[in-house]
């Protein structure tokens, strides 16, 4: 298989580092809204890789964070439920958010239960434990606000940027403390937070006996302290221990942490390091990539975290970033509302390759409904036909899918395969009464397989009622009795099925909608 890996900027050849099972890390949504169609995009281009690798007989292991503790989550938390204690208002505002957004992965036609979702405040300690390694090195200090990650002590020994081309900042501590930044150049990042009233925030025990002394670089540690001993962190509940451990030399930095740590830490609690392939938008090659590489590969951990970064390129709608200041922002209940099915939305992704920009307009849309149409419309034959078993038309229909299987395994050629199963529907759409039941099933087994787009659950039979009717409308051709085989045809109309008459087959049902 080959794919483009944004460490070497060129499509490699793929090999699993380990046979058994090819390790792949999808960096998930942060659960503060409806994802929009863009960051659905990413998960239906990773999803294609997921299922790619199945095709090719790996077993995968995939993991996905959902960050459902950030300064969004923890802003938009607040003003929902003022009323409640933060941390309660973090967890009732993102479990809803995370709800939503997995019924939504199912909509477009995502493996889910395939995928091992991981919660960043499932995985506090995990990232603790990273921090304070990171801390033991000296690669991470503490400052005033935070627990911050030394560029400068990270580059003695690593280059930072190993996927873009990113100055450091000249300043030797310039720090953001941002989530999310859009600066050019890099600077120390926050890895832990420290606590600000009104907010969320975990216990964070630290002997700092034990670390050098070089690391604090902090002024007023001792307010920290003694803040973190009157708020209610997750689990500051026990003084006594508070107090023994303020003897034995330990400082409690509450806190919560960065964004970036959260895929560090999971990704090498689950997935061991290096693991085979990363994936993300664009967006997320600097700060986030960059910045997780840095976490996972500093001091004596292995040089490489992932052998594969790959990345999707953004959605754009009307051929423009989409932006709520430019009212062309969607999410998929819009599309839906418009009725649409959100395997339209699928299909209109896939007719763009991950690594080219697509393009949302509802003319495209329109137009991915329609190709999604005739393929369930070729589907649906299945029913209506006995099996001719024409090796020609078999051998033909196998060939294409030997062709869509090899534009899979190269770099996940989308939109190639789309043109090959057209032209597998236009063969069994041209002969309806020649259809070979084996080919048409493999075809709709592959569409579904590796595409995702449920042809075989959308395109059941027509009920006894709708045969009927349909029977009972050839009777009034017959008797010529056309008024109520209009009637006839007009009442299937009405319940998306519409007919058509064949020379040979006779009439012929397909779905509309
Ligand atoms: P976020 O929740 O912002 O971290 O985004 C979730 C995923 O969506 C990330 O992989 C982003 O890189 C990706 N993403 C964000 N906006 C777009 C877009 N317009 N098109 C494609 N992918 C996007
Ligand atoms: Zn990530």
């Amino acid at each position: 298989m080959k794919l483009h890996n944004t460490l070497t900027k060129k499509v490699d050849d793929f090999t699993p580092l380990d046979p058994a099972s090819v390790r792949v890390y999808s960096c998930g949504p942060t659960v503060y809204n409806h994802a929009h169609i863009g960051n659905l995009s990413a998960y239906i281009y990773s999803d294609i890789l997921h299922r790619t690798l199945i095709l090719i007989d790996h077993s995968v292991q995939r993991v996905m964070n959902l960050t459902d503790v950030d300064d969004k989550t923890i802003r938009d938390s607040r003003t929902k439920y003022p009323d409640l204690e933060p941390m309660e208002a973090l967890i009732k505002f993102t479990r809803h958010y995370e709800g939503i957004f997995l019924r939504e992965m199912c909509e477009v036609g995502n493996l889910v239960d395939e995928v091992q979702f991981e919660r960043a405040t499932d995985n506090i300690a995990e990232m603790q434990r990273l921090i304070l390694k990171l801390l033991r090195e000296g690669i991470a200090y503490l400052a005033d606000d935070g627990i911050y990650f030394s560029i400068s002590e990270y580059s003695k020994t690593r280059k930072y940027g190993q996927l873009s081309k990113i100055e450091v900042a000249k300043d030797r501590e310039a720090r953001i403390n941002n989530d999310e930044y859009d600066k050019d150049t890099a600077s120390d990042f926050a890895l832990w937070k420290r606590l600000r009233e009104g907010e969320p925030s975990w216990n964070f025990w630290i002997n700092l006996r034990e670390y050098p002394e070089s690391i604090i670089h902090a002024t007023q540690l001792g307010d920290w302290f003694r803040e973190a001993r009157n708020t209610n962190s997750a689990t500051v509940n026990d003084s006594d221990f508070l107090t023994q451990k303020s003897q034995e030399g330990f400082t409690l930095l509450s806190g919560r942490p960065g964004w970036h740590i959260e895929c560090s830490a999971m990704s090498v609690k689950n997935l061991g390091q290096p693991f085979d392939i990363h994936t993300g938008g664009v967006d997320h090659i600097f700060p986030h990539h960059e910045n997780e590489i840095a976490q996972s590969t500093a001091g004596d951990q292995p040089e490489k975290m992932a052998d594969f970064f790959v990345h999707n390129e953004f959605l754009l709608v009307d051929g423009r970033k989409m932006a709520k200041s430019d009212h062309n922002f969607y999410t998929l209940p819009d599309i839906v509302i418009k009725g649409f099915d959100p395997l339209d939305f699928r299909m209109l992704v896939l007719q763009s390759h991950y690594r080219n920009a697509s393009n949302f307009t509802w003319e495209n849309l329109t137009a991915a409904q329609n190709r999604r149409r005739n393929w369930r419309n070729a589907a649906e034959l299945r029913w209506q036909t006995t099996d001719s078993d024409d090796d020609g038309q078999a051998e033909i229909i196998n060939n294409l899918l030997d062709e869509a299987t090899q534009a899979l395994q190269n770099d996940l050629d989308t939109p190639a395969v789309l043109m090959l199963i057209d032209q597998a529907v236009d063969v069994l759409a041209k002969d309806p009464s020649n259809v070979d039941h084996f080919a048409l099933n493999n075809l709709i087994k592959f569409i579904d397989d590796n595409l995702g787009l449920k042809l075989a659950e959308t395109t059941p039979d027509i009920t006894d009622e709708q045969k009927k009717l349909i029977a009972q409308r050839q009777t009034a051709r017959a008797e010529k009795d056309f008024a109520k085989s209009d009637e006839i045809r007009d009442q299937l109309a009405k319940q998306g099925i519409e007919i058509k008459d064949s020379a040979v087959l006779g009439p012929i049902w397909s779905r509309r909608s």
